[in-house]
Protein backbone atom coordinates (compact mmCIF):
# COMPACT_ATOMS: atom_id res chain seq x y z
CA UNK A 1 0.00 0.00 0.00
CA UNK A 2 1.21 3.31 -1.13
CA UNK A 3 -0.34 6.83 -0.24
CA UNK A 4 1.20 10.83 -0.54
CA UNK A 5 2.38 10.27 2.81
CA UNK A 6 4.56 6.92 1.87
CA UNK A 7 5.95 9.57 -0.84
CA UNK A 8 6.77 12.04 1.76
CA UNK A 9 8.23 8.90 3.11
CA UNK A 10 10.09 8.44 0.37
CA UNK A 11 11.24 11.45 -0.67
CA UNK A 12 9.06 11.88 -3.86
CA UNK A 13 6.93 13.99 -2.31
CA UNK A 14 7.84 17.43 -1.36
CA UNK A 15 7.23 18.36 2.42
CA UNK A 16 9.07 20.48 5.14
CA UNK A 17 10.24 18.13 7.38
CA UNK A 18 10.42 18.82 10.77
CA UNK A 19 11.95 15.78 12.93
CA UNK A 20 12.67 11.82 11.67
CA UNK A 21 13.64 9.08 13.23
CA UNK A 22 13.67 5.52 12.21
CA UNK A 23 10.34 5.00 12.00
CA UNK A 24 8.61 8.60 12.47
CA UNK A 25 8.30 11.59 10.53
CA UNK A 26 6.67 14.64 11.47
CA UNK A 27 5.95 17.77 8.92
CA UNK A 28 4.23 20.61 8.17
CA UNK A 29 0.61 20.19 7.09
CA UNK A 30 0.32 21.75 3.66
CA UNK A 31 -3.60 23.59 4.43
CA UNK A 32 -2.61 24.52 8.33
CA UNK A 33 -5.77 25.16 10.21
CA UNK A 34 -3.03 27.54 12.22
CA UNK A 35 0.31 28.29 10.72
CA UNK A 36 2.89 26.21 12.04
CA UNK A 37 0.17 23.01 12.04
CA UNK A 38 2.13 20.08 12.06
CA UNK A 39 1.32 16.27 11.22
CA UNK A 40 3.34 13.06 12.79
CA UNK A 41 3.28 9.93 11.00
CA UNK A 42 4.59 6.18 11.51
CA UNK A 43 6.72 5.93 8.36
CA UNK A 44 5.14 2.18 8.05
CA UNK A 45 2.22 2.36 6.01
CA UNK A 46 -1.17 1.97 8.23
CA UNK A 47 -4.49 3.09 7.39
CA UNK A 48 -5.30 3.96 11.04
CA UNK A 49 -5.03 4.06 14.76
CA UNK A 50 -6.11 1.04 15.48
CA UNK A 51 -4.31 -1.09 13.06
CA UNK A 52 -0.47 0.31 14.05
CA UNK A 53 1.94 -1.72 15.40
CA UNK A 54 3.03 -1.31 19.06
CA UNK A 55 6.56 -0.93 18.15
CA UNK A 56 5.33 2.57 15.47
CA UNK A 57 2.66 3.86 18.18
CA UNK A 58 5.47 4.30 20.53
CA UNK A 59 7.67 5.97 18.63
CA UNK A 60 5.14 7.90 17.01
CA UNK A 61 3.59 8.85 20.52
CA UNK A 62 7.18 9.92 22.08
CA UNK A 63 7.79 12.10 18.39
CA UNK A 64 4.04 13.93 18.79
CA UNK A 65 4.91 14.71 22.58
CA UNK A 66 8.44 16.13 21.48
CA UNK A 67 7.13 18.00 18.16
CA UNK A 68 4.72 19.62 20.61
CA UNK A 69 7.00 21.00 23.07
CA UNK A 70 9.11 22.37 20.56
CA UNK A 71 5.92 24.26 18.39
CA UNK A 72 5.25 25.28 22.22
CA UNK A 73 8.35 26.51 22.97
CA UNK A 74 9.39 28.39 18.93
CA UNK A 75 5.76 29.84 18.69
CA UNK A 76 4.61 30.34 21.71
CA UNK A 77 0.68 29.17 20.61
CA UNK A 78 -1.81 29.70 23.60
CA UNK A 79 -3.17 26.03 23.45
CA UNK A 80 -2.72 23.02 21.49
CA UNK A 81 -5.13 20.52 19.99
CA UNK A 82 -3.68 17.23 19.51
CA UNK A 83 -6.28 15.04 17.44
CA UNK A 84 -6.29 12.30 15.01
CA UNK A 85 -9.37 11.70 12.30
CA UNK A 86 -10.01 8.11 11.80
CA UNK A 87 -12.70 7.45 8.61
CA UNK A 88 -14.18 9.82 6.54
CA UNK A 89 -17.03 10.01 8.60
CA UNK A 90 -14.94 11.62 11.23
CA UNK A 91 -12.59 13.93 8.43
CA UNK A 92 -9.91 11.78 7.54
CA UNK A 93 -8.98 12.24 3.84
CA UNK A 94 -5.71 10.80 3.86
CA UNK A 95 -5.37 6.93 5.31
CA UNK A 96 -2.32 6.99 6.36
CA UNK A 97 -2.51 7.30 9.82
CA UNK A 98 -1.32 10.61 11.64
CA UNK A 99 -1.74 12.94 14.36
CA UNK A 100 -2.09 16.40 13.95
CA UNK A 101 -0.67 18.81 16.00
CA UNK A 102 -2.49 22.62 16.43
CA UNK A 103 -1.41 25.19 17.37
CA UNK A 104 -4.61 27.56 18.92
CA UNK A 105 -4.63 31.20 19.37
CA UNK A 106 -7.21 32.98 22.17
CA UNK A 107 -8.83 34.38 18.83
CA UNK A 108 -8.28 31.98 16.29
CA UNK A 109 -12.65 31.36 16.34
CA UNK A 110 -12.62 27.64 15.37
CA UNK A 111 -13.60 24.97 17.75
CA UNK A 112 -13.69 21.17 18.28
CA UNK A 113 -16.62 21.55 20.28
CA UNK A 114 -19.66 22.03 17.89
CA UNK A 115 -22.65 20.01 19.91
CA UNK A 116 -22.72 18.14 23.26
CA UNK A 117 -25.38 15.62 23.77
CA UNK A 118 -27.42 14.11 27.19
CA UNK A 119 -27.43 10.57 27.66
CA UNK A 120 -31.13 9.61 28.33
CA UNK A 121 -32.00 7.75 32.05
CA UNK A 122 -29.80 4.46 31.81
CA UNK A 123 -28.23 5.04 28.66
CA UNK A 124 -24.99 5.60 29.77
CA UNK A 125 -24.24 2.73 31.75
CA UNK A 126 -25.60 1.17 28.68
CA UNK A 127 -22.58 2.18 26.63
CA UNK A 128 -19.99 1.91 29.25
CA UNK A 129 -21.36 -1.78 29.59
CA UNK A 130 -21.36 -2.37 25.77
CA UNK A 131 -17.36 -1.16 25.79
CA UNK A 132 -16.72 -2.95 28.91
CA UNK A 133 -17.83 -6.21 27.96
CA UNK A 134 -15.32 -5.71 25.15
CA UNK A 135 -13.07 -5.34 27.33
CA UNK A 136 -13.56 -7.78 29.79
CA UNK A 137 -13.66 -10.12 26.69
CA UNK A 138 -9.93 -9.40 26.06
CA UNK A 139 -8.82 -9.43 29.86
CA UNK A 140 -6.53 -12.66 30.49
CA UNK A 141 -5.72 -13.48 26.61
P1 LIG B 1 -6.96 14.16 7.62
O1 LIG B 1 -8.09 14.92 6.97
O2 LIG B 1 -7.08 14.04 9.11
O3 LIG B 1 -6.74 12.83 6.93
O4 LIG B 1 -5.67 15.05 7.40
C1 LIG B 1 -4.92 15.03 6.24
C2 LIG B 1 -4.09 16.29 6.27
O5 LIG B 1 -3.04 16.12 5.36
C3 LIG B 1 -4.86 17.55 5.85
O6 LIG B 1 -4.84 18.50 6.91
C4 LIG B 1 -4.09 18.04 4.62
O7 LIG B 1 -3.98 19.44 4.57
C5 LIG B 1 -2.74 17.37 4.81
N1 LIG B 1 -2.00 17.12 3.56
C6 LIG B 1 -2.46 16.57 2.43
N2 LIG B 1 -1.47 16.45 1.52
C7 LIG B 1 -0.36 16.94 2.11
C8 LIG B 1 0.99 17.12 1.69
N3 LIG B 1 1.39 16.76 0.46
N4 LIG B 1 1.87 17.67 2.56
C9 LIG B 1 1.47 18.05 3.79
N5 LIG B 1 0.22 17.91 4.25
C10 LIG B 1 -0.69 17.37 3.42
ZN1 LIG C 1 1.02 5.60 3.23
Amino acid sequence: MSCIFCDIVDGIQEAEILFEDDSTIAFLDIRPLNYGHSLVIPKNHYENFSEVAEKDLHSVIKATQFVTNCIKSSLHPDGINIISNNGSAAGQTIFHFHFHIIPRLKNDHFTFRPHFKDYSEGSMKEFADKIRSEINSYKGK
